[in-house]
Formats: C-alpha cells, structure tokens, sequence
C-alpha cells in the first residue's frame, strides 16, 4: 500500500479538522471531511492564534489569508477590574517572528475557517453527514451517518468536538462536565468605541469570579469580547444562549469603565457554557483515532485549545509520513503518545487559570499580582516551550521527519 492509497475520513468540519484534513492532504494521503452541519461554521467571535500555531498554518501555504484577515496585536496588557492598573505587560508582535519566526495572531473564527477551507478541495467535504456509528474491522475502519451513508476507510479520525461521538464509540459513553464557568461573548465595531483610544494590542481584565479579554479581529474593524463569570450549575432552561447586553453589564458590575463602555456598545452578546473533561491516558482504538476537543477538551484561559488541534493534525501527518507502508494501527499509538504530555500540561494549566485569574482580593491576590509583576509568565519568552514547538517534525523513526513543506 502507498501513502496516497491510503484512504482517511476526518470527522468534522472546524478549525483542528481542516487543519489535519490539509496538513494530510499535503502530505499526499486520500482524505475526505464528513461533517454534520449543512454549512462551515464557527459559532463566536474571535480567537487566539500563537505562533505554534500560525507556524503550522503558514506551513501549509495560508500565510497570506491569515495575513489578509488576521490582525497582528502589538502585546497583551493584563490589568485589574476595579481600577484599571496594570498587573503585566508583555510584547508579541514583531517580537514572536523574531524569536519563534511566527506572529501571534487574533482572528474572527468564521474568517480563520474560511482560510483553512481554501487550501481543501470542497469536493472532499461532505456536509450533512453526522456520525451515528462506527466499526473497527483490524484492516479497515467502517462508518455510518445518520443520512444513510456507508463508508469504509484505511483510517478514522474523529475531530467532532467536546461531545463526540467517535469518542463515545471507541471509548464509552462519559458525558463532559460543567467548568462552572460562562462566558459573554460579543463583537463591537471599533468606530463605535473610538473615543477609548485602545492600544494595538490584547488586555485582559482580572477580579473576583471574573475575567474579561479584548481584542480586535476582521483587520482590525472588529473588538472581540469574552467575559467569564462563575456560575453553580447550568440550566439551558435559565440562559438563552443570545444574552442581554444588560446582563452581561449586570455580571460586570463595578469593574472600570472601559470594561462595561466595551459591552454596553456591543449590539447582542452570546452567552457559551464551557464544558470539560478529564485528561485521557489513550485515545486511539485500532485504525480509529482522536483529534482536538474530542480527546483533550480544555479551559481557554492558555488560548491554546485550537492551536493544540491544528498541532494534533500537523503530528498525525508527520507521523504517518515517517511510518510510510508501517503499520497504520501502530502508527495512530505513535501520534498519541507524542501529543499526551503537551495537550496534558496545557488542560491542566489552563483549568489552573481559572483559579489564578478569578482570586477574590485578599492576600493570595496581592501574592498573584506580586509574582506577575516580577515574573512576567506572560511573556514570549516564558512561553518559548509553547511557542518555540514544530508540531509538524517528528521523532523518532529515523530521523526527524516533516509532513509539511
Ligand atoms: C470562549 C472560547 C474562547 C476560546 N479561545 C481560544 C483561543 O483564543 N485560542 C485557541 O487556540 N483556542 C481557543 N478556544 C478553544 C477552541 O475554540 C477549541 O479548542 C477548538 O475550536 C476545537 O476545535 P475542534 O476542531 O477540535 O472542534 P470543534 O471546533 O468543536 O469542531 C467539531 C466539529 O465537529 C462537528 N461534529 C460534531 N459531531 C459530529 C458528528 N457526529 N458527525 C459529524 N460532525 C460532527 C461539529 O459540527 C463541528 O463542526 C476557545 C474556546 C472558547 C469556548
């Protein structure tokens, strides 16, 4: 068998899938995406692009649609809710090129799918196919969609989300749990809040139960907002998943004006509960494996959930490159095996995040904000073990190997 027989479904259609779908492509296999929505979506504004990320993307040929829509944000400021100082600073563009020889990046998410999507044949993505069930066979793989498709492929690789269902058949049945966290997410266009005067760059504001990160998306028309607030328990029947302004400046109470000026100018905002699951010692079941959220869900507070997708598929390329005519099975435990310590670090300090961002004033706070003040935890050059990462090389086999060109 050759590489380019070798017949691979990737189920789903978001931004980790599209990724892993190309990087697969590129490296000269037979893919095709099965998701189950009738169009390409992303639900929500913004998100964060890190250099581990926007390296592979550039790599797979789309740094000139990220360069087009993306904007490139001068550093992040970290201040406190109530007077605005500041708490941490540190710079990301130009220095990430110069340092890792990718930008950081913040993008509308419908404009990032949009990009990725170019670089994928559409004859290859099969919309209106949701997964129902699937059937490892040892030399293949069979799956069935709820519209009566039937599909036998050399490889499976499930990327449909947190509440997957290729995890559920590879791995049992396990609902994911309520973080206790929601967010208010909405988009403000920039001419409208003018007279704040922001600066080119990311802020997040910290307080009590709470944070708030903002920065701007769609070349810059465009600020993205996403306030977390902490709630008991989640009842669907209690939030509408279209929230109020009002309720959002409600949850907001008492933080600094440019805070509540930023969603009081908002025209709707979006309310997303965020769900989790614990850390998996495997993920791969035969020639069936798992990709992104479905098997390494976390808080967002790293901003690392896509770009540990998008490494996910760059690595499963790389890694079925290196095996060549090997043992497709052995080679999807490879992929794993490579991926659990960083996806593993990331859930785990992100979930502690949550803790470090959202610290009652007292003296554990006073303790944060001294430590952030001195040690800087935000700064590229603290993450050079995050950002300085080429997901797309691989060892060992026998040498290190590249999928991507
Ligand atoms: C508020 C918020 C902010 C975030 N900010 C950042 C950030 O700044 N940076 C960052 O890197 N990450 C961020 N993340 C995390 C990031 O959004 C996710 O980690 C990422 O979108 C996961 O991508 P995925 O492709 O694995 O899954 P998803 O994007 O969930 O895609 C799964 C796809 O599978 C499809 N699907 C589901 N079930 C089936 C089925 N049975 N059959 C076929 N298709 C199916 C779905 O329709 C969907 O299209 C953030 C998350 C949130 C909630």
């Amino acid at each position: 068998m050759t590489l380019a027989s070798l017949r691979i479904a990737v189920i789903g259609g978001g931004i980790g899938v599209l990724t892993a779908a190309l990087a697969l492509r590129q490296a000269g296999f037979d893919v095709d995406v099965y998701e189950q929505a009738p169009e390409l979506t992303e639900v929500g504004g913004g998100i964060n692009m890190a250099p581990n990320a926007t390296r592979i993307l550039r790599q797979l040929g789309l740094a000139e649609g990220l360069d087009r829509e993306g904007v490139r944000p001068v550093g992040t400021h970290q201040r406190r809710w109530q007077d605005g100082s500041t708490l941490q600073r540190a710079p990301l563009n130009p220095l990430c090129e110069e340092l890792y020889g990718a930008p950081h990046m913040t993008i509308h998410r419908a404009d990032l799918l949009a990009v990725i999507a170019s670089g994928f044949p559409a004859q290859h993505i099969h919309l209106g196919h949701r997964l129902v069930g699937l059937a490892d066979r040892g030399e293949c793989t069979e799956a069935w969609f709820e519209n009566g498709v039937h599909i036998t492929v050399d490889l499976l690789v499930g990327a449909d989300g947190i509440h997957s269902a290729v995890r559920t058949a590879l791995l049992g049945e396990e609902a994911p749990r309520f973080t206790g966290c929601v967010a208010y997410r909405g988009l403000v266009p920039t001419e409208r809040i003018a007279e704040l005067g922001l600066e080119g760059g990311s802020q997040s504001w910290v307080g009590p139960g709470a944070h708030l990160v903002h920065y701007f998306v769609s070349r810059g028309r465009l600020l993205n907002f996403v306030g977390w607030t902490e709630h008991d328990r989640w009842n669907r029947e209690d939030w509408t998943d279209r929230a109020t302004v009002t309720r959002a400046l409600a949850a907001f109470e008492g933080w600094h004006p440019q805070v509540r000026r930023i969603i009081a100018a908002a025209d709707t905002c979006f309310i997303w509960a965020l769900f989790d699951r614990e850390p998996l010692p495997n993920w791969s079941v035969g020639r069936a494996t798992l990709l992104g959220d479905a098997c390494h869900p976390m808080h967002p507070f790293m901003g690392q959930g896509a770009a540990m997708a998008i490494e996910d598929g760059a690595t499963l390329a790389a890694c079925l490159v290196a095996a060549g005519t090997g043992d497709p099975a052995e080679t999807l435990r490879h992929y794993e095996r490579l991926r659990l310590p960083r996806v593993t670090r990331l859930q785990e300090m992100s979930r502690a995040n949550k803790t470090r961002f959202h610290m009652r004033d007292g003296s554990a706070q006073q303790a944060r904000d001294a430590e952030w003040a001195t040690a800087g935890d935000r700064s590229p050059d603290t993450l050079r073990w995050l950002y300085d990462f080429n997901a797309a090389v691989v060892e060992p086999m026998s040498a290190p190997t590249t999928a991507l060109g």
